[in-house]
C-alpha cells in the first residue's frame, strides 16, 4: 500500500518487507541511518525491542512502550507509534462519536492493547481492560496509573454501559473459529454499541460474526491498518495521501507482512 501512496503522491520511492531475526535487529535499525532511507515500519516482535536503539521517541511511543514507525532524518532515528491515532481515525470512520467519559472495553494486553488504551484514554474514555491472563491486564492498567483505566475479568466488565468493544488480542488472527470472548457477553451490550476488531484476516472474524448476530455493528482492523500506514507515510514524506488510496491497495492485495 505504501507503493500505491508513492505513486499517488508522485514520489519516487519504494517500500520493501524485510524479515529480521531478533538477533539482527540492532544492525537492521543501524542500516536505516543510510542516506536516502526515509524510515521503516516494525512488526512483532520488534516493536518493543527497538525502543533503546532509537535517538528520540514521540510521546505516544514512550507512553505505549512500542514503536511501529521509525523516521530517519540526517542520520537520526525517531520512533513513533501510529497504531494509536490510526485506531482513533478508524473508529471515527466506523461511526464512533466519542461521547465524553464513555465506558469502553479493550480485549488483550499486548502492544496493540496499550495503543488502544493510549488512544481511548487520551480521548476521554473510561477504559476497562479484559485479557485471558488477568495479571497482564493489571500490569497494563498499572502502567497508566489512572482511575480511568481498570483491569477486570470479563464477568466484572460494564457490558451494559459500554458503547465500544475493541478486540486488541490476537485471537481470531488467521483462524475463523477462534474468539477471545464468550458470545454471551456481547449480548449484554446495548444496541448502538460498536465492536471493533483489530484483526482483519479473516475479513469477518468469529467475534465480528457473533457481534452482528447480537444486533451490533462490527468492523475489522483494515481501517486501522490503512490509517496507521497513512500517518507513517506522512511522517516519512510530508505527503498527506487520502486513506482511500491505502484501503484500495489493501483490498486489492493484502500481503501477509502487513498485519500489524
Ligand atoms: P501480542 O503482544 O502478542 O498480544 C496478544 C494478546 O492477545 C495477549 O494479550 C494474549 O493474551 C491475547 N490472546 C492471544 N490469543 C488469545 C486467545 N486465543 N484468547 C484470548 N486472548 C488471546 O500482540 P499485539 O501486538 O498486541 O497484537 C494483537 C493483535 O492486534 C494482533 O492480531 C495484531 O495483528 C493486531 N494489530 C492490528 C493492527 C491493525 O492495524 N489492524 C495494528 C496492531 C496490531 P495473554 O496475555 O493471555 O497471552
Amino acid at each position: 500500500m505504501h507503493r500505491a501512496a508513492f505513486a499517488h503522491a508522485g514520489l519516487n520511492g519504494t517500500y520493501d518487507a524485510l524479515r529480521v531475526a531478533p538477533a539482527d535487529l540492532r544492525s537492521a535499525v543501524a542500516d536505516l541511518r543510510r542516506p536516502g532511507v526515509l524510515g521503516a515500519n516494525l512488526s512483532l516482535p520488534h516493536k518493543e525491542a527497538a525502543l533503546p536503539l532509537l535517538d528520540s521517541l514521540s510521546e505516544a511511543a514512550r507512553a505505549i512502550g512500542a514503536v511501529n514507525t521509525i523516521v530517519h532524518r540526517d542520520g537520526a532515528l525517531h520512533g513513533d507509534n501510529t497504531d494509536a491515532p490510526g485506531l482513533s481515525a478508524a473508529l471515527t470512520d466506523a461511526g464512533y462519536d466519542w461521547p465524553d467519559g464513555q465506558d469502553v472495553i479493550v480485549l488483550g494486553a499486548g502492544g496493540a492493547a496499550r495503543a488502544a488504551v493510549h488512544a481511548l484514554l487520551g480521548a476521554g474514555q473510561r477504559v476497562w481492560i479484559v485479557n485471558r491472563t488477568l495479571e497482564r491486564a493489571q500490569a497494563v492498567a498499572a502502567h497508566w496509573n489512572s482511575p480511568h483505566v481498570q483491569a477486570v475479568s470479563a464477568h466484572a466488565a460494564p457490558w451494559e454501559a459500554a458503547a465500544l468493544v475493541v478486540n486488541a488480542s490476537s485471537a481470531g488472527l488467521n483462524d475463523p473459529d477462534q474468539t477471545p470472548l464468550d458470545a454471551a457477553f456481547l449480548t449484554r451490550l446495548s444496541a448502538g454499541a460498536l465492536m471493533y476488531d483489530m484483526v482483519y484476516k479473516p475479513a469477518e472474524t468469529r467475534m465480528m460474526r457473533e457481534a452482528r448476530a447480537a444486533g451490533l455493528s462490527a468492523e475489522n482492523g483494515l481501517g486501522m491498518l490503512a490509517h496507521q500506514a497513512r500517518l507513517a507515510f506522512r511522517a516519512w514524506t510530508g505527503a498527506d495521501v487520502p486513506v482511500s488510496v491505502f484501503l484500495n491497495a489493501l483490498q486489492a492485495d493484502a500481503p501477509a507482512g502487513d498485519q500489524g
